[in-house]
């Protein structure tokens, strides 16, 4: 039964763009290969990438976007309401997923008119209803949702294990059974599909796809793959960082939304500072921080003395406040030449890729885990909610390449301001300062990072990620040949 709805017009500007993006970047990685991709998703959507993949589909690529409508009115909720934060109340998730699962039926419209036919489905493990349409079609669905083989086989063992039925407290440290290495957590770290049982059919039906394409590189995750393909089986594809396929023109991609800062500005504003001395500081595409916990986190960027670009999700009304601070304490006079703000989008992968930037101050969301690592650069890790608790403990546990700013316990999505300041300025100038100073245990830390980025490259430009890619694609063909011959022999 779906909550009573409530009509007003959709405000945010934030959507799920950590999976839209990873989603589009291994369409073109696999178009770059030769395969026909069709990106099959809402208006909306498609049009934060049209002039991407216009520009690929112009200079040869097989790729193009196929949309259909979200039937949002059908469920009660206004058009164009299209993603988690758009909507009124939270209650009404419900409506909105259902809205999801009616996409069901124009893909398969879809499927049945596609020329040349669909020969496997790459889909996001909460469109559930994937398991049936792939059935119906006789055609492999690989599972991607953008985390990692880290972050799945936690998941996994939590589940398997059955550890949570002996955990009382939210605030008690439980350890996860069968890791590689010791992983201590409490449930308030772990993302809700792991505590709300009605989500569980999303992992569950994760377990019926084909197989795994995971946007990663095995070098980073060895030790976890391995175990991974334990559970899942064999067919388990790191084929990432998916981001790299846009190594060669970053500057002119468009990634999720336009720049809300003139990109050259940008550049001239980082050319200025010394190598390795900007704390890049942002929190993703979905955070909803308070305004009282955004001005400690200014305040602590500001008084760590580093030099800084920090991005602020603008637009919003309930940063009007922080907007207000900032012009009252003449924020912006005080950082100046010091500080760069961007409200809104930024270029994430153009800063990162540059020379001046020195530590990434994230909430660990696996797509800017992932492109710090590229750029070989030591993160301030600030886990918020979902898998990011997971990522925290991969950047500083196991791959030792960051810095913990202190965040103990997931924020809620719509509770934000219950929760109120979460971590003081004091806690951010600590970890910045321990991220930027070159003592020995931070130059080990910067190293590691380093050579991860250049194993990044390898791995995508010829290496492991680029063979898996191959490797993915024949599987498919061989799989699509059987399933022909069968059909034609019954
Ligand atoms: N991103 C960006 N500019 C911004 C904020 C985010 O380009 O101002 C991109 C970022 O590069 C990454 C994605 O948005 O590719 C965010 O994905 P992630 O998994 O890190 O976090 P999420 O937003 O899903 O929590």
């Amino acid at each position: 039964e779906l909550p009573n709805t409530i009509s007003e017009p959709p405000k945010s500007e934030n959507h799920a763009h950590g999976h839209l993006i990873p989603m589009v970047d291994m369409g073109r990685l696999l178009a770059q290969q030769g395969v026909t991709v069709t990106i099959f998703t809402t208006p909306l959507n498609a049009n934060r990438f049209s002039s991407t993949i216009n520009r690929d589909a112009e200079s040869g690529l097989r790729i193009r976007a196929f949309t259909a409508q979200l039937p949002t009115h059908e469920v009660g909720l206004t058009d164009g309401c299209e993603s988690m934060d758009m909507l009124p109340s939270r209650d009404l998730f419900t409506n909105l997923l259902h809205a999801m699962n009616m996409m069901q039926h124009p893909l398969e419209e879809f499927a049945v008119k596609a020329n040349p036919r669909v020969s496997c489905i790459i889909a996001d493990k909460n469109h559930s209803w994937i398991v049936d349409t792939s059935s119906k079609f006789k055609v492999p669905w690989v599972a991607f949702d953008g985390t990692s083989c880290y972050s799945l086989l936690c998941k996994s063992k939590i589940i398997s294990s059955k550890v949570l039925d002996n955990v009382v407290l939210d605030s008690e440290p439980f350890e996860v059974p069968g890791m590689p290495g010791p992983l201590i957590l409490t449930k308030s770290q772990l993302p809700d599909v792991l505590v709300t049982p009605n989500r569980r059919n999303i992992i569950e039906a994760e377990g019926l796809a084909y197989g795994v394409v995971i946007n990663s590189f095995e070098e980073l995750e060895g030790e976890y793959l391995r175990e991974l393909r334990k559970v899942k089986g064999e067919k388990v594809w790191c084929v990432g960082p998916v981001s790299l396929c846009n190594k060669d023109n970053m500057d002119m991609v468009e990634r999720g939304e336009k720049s809300s800062v003139e990109e050259t500005e940008c550049l001239n504003w980082l050319d200025e500072q010394q190598p390795g001395s900007v704390v890049y500081a942002c929190l993703g595409s979905q955070s909803r921080p308070t305004v009282a916990q955004l001005i400690e986190l200014g305040l602590g960027l500001e008084g760590s003395n580093w030099s800084f670009i920090w991005v602020i999700r603008g637009k919003n009304s309930k940063l009007e406040g922080l907007q207000r601070w900032l012009s009252e304490e003449k924020f912006e006079s005080r950082i100046k030449g010091r500080g760069l703000l961007i409200r809104g989008w930024a270029p994430q992968l153009l800063i990162l890729s540059h020379h001046a930037v020195g530590g990434f101050l994230t909430h660990c969301g696996w797509n800017s885990t992932l492109e710090a690592i590229c750029a070989g650069t030591p993160m301030i890790t600030w886990p918020l909610f979902a898998e990011q608790f997971f990522n925290e403990k991969f950047i500083v546990q196991v791959l030792k390449i960051g810095v913990r700013i202190g965040a103990e316990f997931a924020v809620k999505w719509g509770e934000e301001e219950k929760f109120g300041v979460v971590i003081r300025r004091e806690d951010v100038m600590k970890a910045v300062n321990d991220l930027m100073n070159e003592n020995g245990e931070g130059q080990d830390r910067r190293q590691r990072a380093e050579e991860l980025g250049k194993m990044a490259n390898m791995a995508v430009g010829g290496g492991s990620s680029f063979l898996n890619v191959k490797s993915f694609i024949n599987d498919i063909k061989e799989t699509q040949c059987l399933t022909y011959d069968s059909l034609s022999n019954s």
